[in-house]
């Protein structure tokens, strides 16, 4: 039996918008652990191709206690699934944290400042702005892309929005969205120059949070590292770096080659593919590249993306010690539950 109950119809009459704690932009429980100095804990929900709520919660179950917040993904890689806000509206609804992704690839200015006030009169507390992947990579090639903003210009419009309490035409909003700001960053990949500069971007653009792809390269990863702290971008800016653990040497393969913005080394495909249970040793690889990323300095949490083995992601926190320390401090302390957790 499902421990969720199915999500009750919205009344906002008996749902009131949380106030965000003093020095906080949302009430959102990712933003409190965040700030609070705790390594925070984010994870990718894998979206459903299907119209029933409770595939969304089947799909959310597995992180819903080691998570500070559930990233619904926004058609990502160009393909077609169940919309990030549709996520959103079911997992906050039964009070689990969640973090909008919000492309530029589908929407134009209008179509997403209002998204983005009905997504925070929901609760939705967190949103990740992205240009997205382009259409050309996706099931859909003939599908027109829209890219009226792109990362930048869509962190500056929330910001504006969130801040001056207009849309960007000026006009005046009545009540602001009560948001904190997300964007993604690709470490690992060439042009690695460009990659710090393009984070700075984003950060002086309105980031308050980034979440990065796949790190599976660790050096690389700290090469990067030392121009964000260059740059002080980690002062700015809470970094939650992507990990996951791959299933077998040929999703490795299948996934260097074809999705963008990840780099999987030689080695680490070669010891996958040494192991008598690929599977186990994907997640002992994945454990191992926390432990080494949560020493680099600047790194705020990690982003689990664990697609199709979202089983494990549980064991992997629990393994990796991550939640630990914020135990010990006192859990009774951990920002409050509820709609508040958004
Ligand atoms: C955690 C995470 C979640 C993601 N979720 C989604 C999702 O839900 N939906 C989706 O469609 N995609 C998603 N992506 C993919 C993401 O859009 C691409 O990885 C993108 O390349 C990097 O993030 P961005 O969107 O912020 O792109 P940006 O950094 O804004 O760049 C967009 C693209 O344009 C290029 N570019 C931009 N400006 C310049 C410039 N001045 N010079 C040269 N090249 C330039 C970049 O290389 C990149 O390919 C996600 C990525 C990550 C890391």
């Amino acid at each position: 039996m499902m421990p969720f109950p199915a999500p009750e119809p919205y009344d906002p009459t008996t749902d009131p918008l949380p106030t965000p704690p003093d020095n906080h932009y949302s009430s959102s429980r990712l933003e409190r652990v965040l700030r609070r100095g705790w390594f925070a804990v984010t994870a990718e929900l894998n979206p459903p191709d299907s119209a029933d709520p409770m595939d969304v919660l089947k799909a959310a179950e597995p992180l819903r206690d080691v998570a500070d917040a559930i990233n619904a993904t926004d058609a990502s890689g160009a393909n077609c699934h169940m919309s990030s806000m549709g996520i959103c509206s079911i997992l906050s609804r039964v009070g689990l944290g969640v973090v909008l992704q919000i492309s530029c690839r589908d929407r134009n200015r209008i179509a997403i400042q209002g998204d983005v006030l009905g997504a925070a009169a929901m609760g939705v507390g967190n949103i990740l702005c992205l240009t997205g992947d382009g259409v050309g990579v996706g099931d859909q090639p003939g599908a027109k892309p829209v890219f009226d903003f792109d990362s930048v210009s869509l962190l500056r419009a929330l910001k504006t929005m969130r801040d001056e309490n207009t849309f960007l035409s000026g006009r005046k909003l009545t009540t602001s969205p009560r948001i904190f700001l997300g964007a993604a960053e690709n470490p690992c990949v060439p042009p690695y120059e460009w990659r710090a500069n393009r984070l700075k971007k984003k950060v002086r653009a309105g980031a308050d949070f980034i979440q990065t792809n796949y790190v599976y390269d660790v050096d690389s990863f700290r090469r990067f590292m030392v121009k964000v702290r260059d740059m002080g971008l980690h002062e700015d800016a809470f970094i939650l770096v992507g990990v996951g653990p791959i299933g077998s040497p040929k999703t490795a393969r299948w996934m260097r080659a074809n999705v963008p913005g990840i780099h999987i080394p030689d080695a680490l495909i070669e010891r996958l593919e040494r192991a008598e249970k690929p599977g186990l040793e994907g997640k002992k690889i994945c454990i191992e590249l926390v432990q080494q990323i949560r020493e680099i300095e600047g790194v705020a949490g990690i982003h689990v993306m664990a697609y199709r083995r979202e089983h494990l992601v549980g064991e992997i926190i629990e393994e990796t010690g991550v939640l630990k320390d914020r135990i010990a401090e006192n859990s009774l302390q951990a920002p409050a539950t509820g709609k508040d957790a958004s």
